[in-house]
């Protein structure tokens, strides 16, 4: 950990969770009510899991050159300390424990797709061991990542299934991890002296986006879809059918035929407000990418998964929508010319959006 601020970027919104525990009856009413507030829990206990991590010997002197992957997935046991019992190390055979394949072989298609389209090794970009804990509390139906590590909850088993199964959730909690390595500071991440961290304004909502979208690549990247075949969807195998089909959509966010009941995701710049959840207005970023991608054709990856990327590299702390737009459309200048069809892709997204006039 870089020691700069601690994240704690989750998959699921609050809004969803408290939808969630509307839907539910009896004791799983009252599980999902508790998770509600669970977040604050989990920021309380930071400080528990930075020594526990430190104190972990052996793997952590692994020379990182010599394997190209490194993942290490915990058991918390149904406990909350982190990260846990070591279950499976890299190279180590399947385990007994589904959820904890499940999660290690995601985890490996994140570090992959990473790895083959942007050249990046790890989520620090220098090889980093990622790790992740299953098992952890009771029915804990939300993935998230620390700052640290990832934790990926086993799901209720009424509203939400376990998300150690859901690529797009791993791959948007590894994106955290990334985002927070490439921007200095984290972007959006407003530290408040005696309380936690939180995402805020636009920089919040660009960050939200950026897992999003890069969740979405990985996603068709493994499934070897191209724009037109992507479902563009967060969270399509998670819900139970009673609650939702998907947390959200890039191709139409907000659209709640094709998500959930309360989804207030927005696409258009001129109806964000400073006060909005990041993960409500991290839609006008997803609908520009979504747009630019269609416009191009082909896979998403290819082209404009790195005018993202870069374009995202350069952003700061408190970079604003208009900030991430001309950082991509400079970039999409820079690597394919003024004028190319993947220029005028990114600024017609853009202006979809309402963030480019
Ligand atoms: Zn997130």
């Amino acid at each position: 950990m870089n020691g700069r601020y601690t994240c704690v970027c989750f998959a699921l919104p609050k809004k969803l969770l408290q939808h969630l525990a509307d839907c539910a009856e009896g004791e799983h009413r009252a599980l999902l009510q508790s998770q509600v507030h669970h977040c604050a829990k989990l920021r309380g206990s930071r400080n528990a899991t930075v020594k526990t991590l430190a104190a972990r010997p052996a793997t952590a002197a692994r020379p990182p050159a010599t394997k190209p992957l490194r993942r290490s997935v915990f058991t918390a046991g149904g406990q909350t300390f982190l990260p846990g019992k070591l279950l499976r190390d890299e190279d180590d055979p399947p385990t007994s424990d589904q959820l904890a394949d499940e999660c290690y072989d995601s985890i490996g298609v994140a570090l992959q797709f990473f790895k083959t389209v942007f050249g990046r090794d790890s989520i620090d970009g220098r090889g980093m061991r990622v790790d992740a804990s299953v098992h952890y509390g009771y029915g804990f139906a939300n993935a998230m990542w620390t700052g640290e590590q990832m934790i990926v909850g086993d799901g209720d088993g009424h509203s939400v299934r376990d998300l150690a199964g859901s690529l797009g959730i791993i791959a948007h909690e590894f994106a955290h991890g990334i985002s927070q390595h490439l921007v200095k500071g984290g972007l959006g991440v407003v530290q408040v002296p005696g309380a936690p961290p939180t995402l805020k304004g636009e920089a919040g909502a660009l960050n939200e986006s950026f897992s999003d979208v890069m969740a979405s690549m990985v996603k068709q990247w493994h499934a070897g879809h191209d724009v037109h075949a992507a479902d563009w969807l967060l969270g399509e195998d998670i819900l139970a059918p009673r609650v939702g089909k998907a947390i959200r959509s890039l191709k139409d966010p907000g659209n709640t035929k094709l998500t959930w009941k309360f989804d207030d995701q927005i696409k258009d710049y001129r109806r964000f407000k400073p006060t909005q959840e990041a993960h409500t207005a991290s839609g006008i970023a997803n609908h520009a990418f979504y747009q630019a991608a269609t416009q191009l054709g082909g896979h998403s990856w290819e082209t404009l998964g790195a005018v993202w990327y870069k374009g995202f590299d350069k952003l700061r702390a408190r970079a604003t929508f208009l900030d991430a737009a001309h950082a991509t459309v400079g970039v999409a200048a820079s690597l394919h010319g003024q004028g190319s069809a993947t220029h005028k892709a990114v600024k017609a997204g853009w202006k979809r959006v309402n963030v480019l006039t």
